[in-house]
């Protein structure tokens, strides 16, 4: 580590993300379940589980948009629920779900959104990011005509504009063709590595998962089931692959809590 990056770690807390008891309830129905977990800043951790087992839901919260029925959310040592605007200042997110303004071209999002979170030499900040995200060529393109990969790709170019430490992405390639999908994964990897960025991904691609992520938790039923790295995991739980684990998990979930 650079002498750079251990000031900067002394000043800033290790965890940009730090979640501790998290629920939330929809009647009788238990969304998440007192979930506790960490991103720490430079890695890349991966949410995982089933349809309707919280991903989402823990997503929303993190991101101010859902308030929690209980537990604590600290966005960079913020505390969420009182210090919010501060809080979110340092985070940003990219989901298939949350279209950008269709009426407005890519560069005019990407101006927007930059001046909603006040960048600093904004002009300069989205022609890298034009050219970084190959989009200089839809620049003048309204965001509602472009196709879906298309789409993404500004989602995660609007996701980099304030730096933020924090990044949340709600299956950010699910609409990318393979070659996009790939440099996608390689971008967020650098600004993890090289930018000190904390990543939580959600994916359905468990190849994707094991290439980008250092660290997984599975989340089935609102419950953290099991968390590790997602090369070793497979083979200590007795599974081939992380796809035939998360299948196992997904199907026999109690049984996997048991043992944990
Ligand atoms: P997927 O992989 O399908 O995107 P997910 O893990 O993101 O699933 P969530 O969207 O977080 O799952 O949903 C968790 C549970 O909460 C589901 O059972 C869902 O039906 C339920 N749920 C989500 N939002 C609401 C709501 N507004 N009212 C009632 N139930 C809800």
């Amino acid at each position: 580590m650079s002498a750079q990056a251990g000031e900067e770690e002394a000043i800033a807390p290790a965890a940009v993300l730090r979640v501790t008891e998290l629920s939330k309830r929809y009647a009788s129905l238990v969304a998440v379940d007192r979930v506790s977990f960490t991103v720490r800043r430079r890695e890349i951790v991966g949410l995982l589980g089933p349809n309707g087992a919280g991903k989402t839901t823990t997503i929303n919260m993190v991101l101010g948009v859902l308030a929690p029925s209980s537990g604590l959310i600290q966005v960079a040592g913020l505390d969420l629920a009182r210090q919010r605007a501060r809080a979110l200042a340092h985070a940003n997110f990219a989901a298939v779900y949350a279209a950008l303004p269709g009426n407005l071209t890519v560069a005019q999002n990407l101006r927007v959104f930059g001046l909603i979170y006040g960048v600093r030499g904004l002009t300069a900040r989205i022609e890298s990011l034009l050219a970084e995200f190959g989009l200089e060529r839809l620049r003048d393109r309204k965001c509602g005509v472009l196709s879906s990969g298309e789409q993404t790709r500004v989602a995660l170019a609007k996701a980099m504009l304030n730096r933020p430490e924090l990044l949340l992405l709600d299956e950010p390639t699910s609409s990318l063709d393979p070659s996009a999908a790939q440099a996608a994964r390689a971008h967020v990897r650098m600004l993890a590595r090289e930018g000190g960025c904390g990543v939580l991904w959600t994916s359905h691609n468990m190849y994707e998962v094991e290439e980008v992520c250092d660290r997984v938790l599975f989340l089935s039923r609102g419950r953290i089931l099991l968390e590790g790295d997602p090369r070793a995991l497979p083979r200590e739980r007795g599974a081939r692959t992380l796809e035939e684990l998360f299948i196992r998990l997904a199907r026999e979930p109690l049984e996997a809590r048991e043992r944990r």
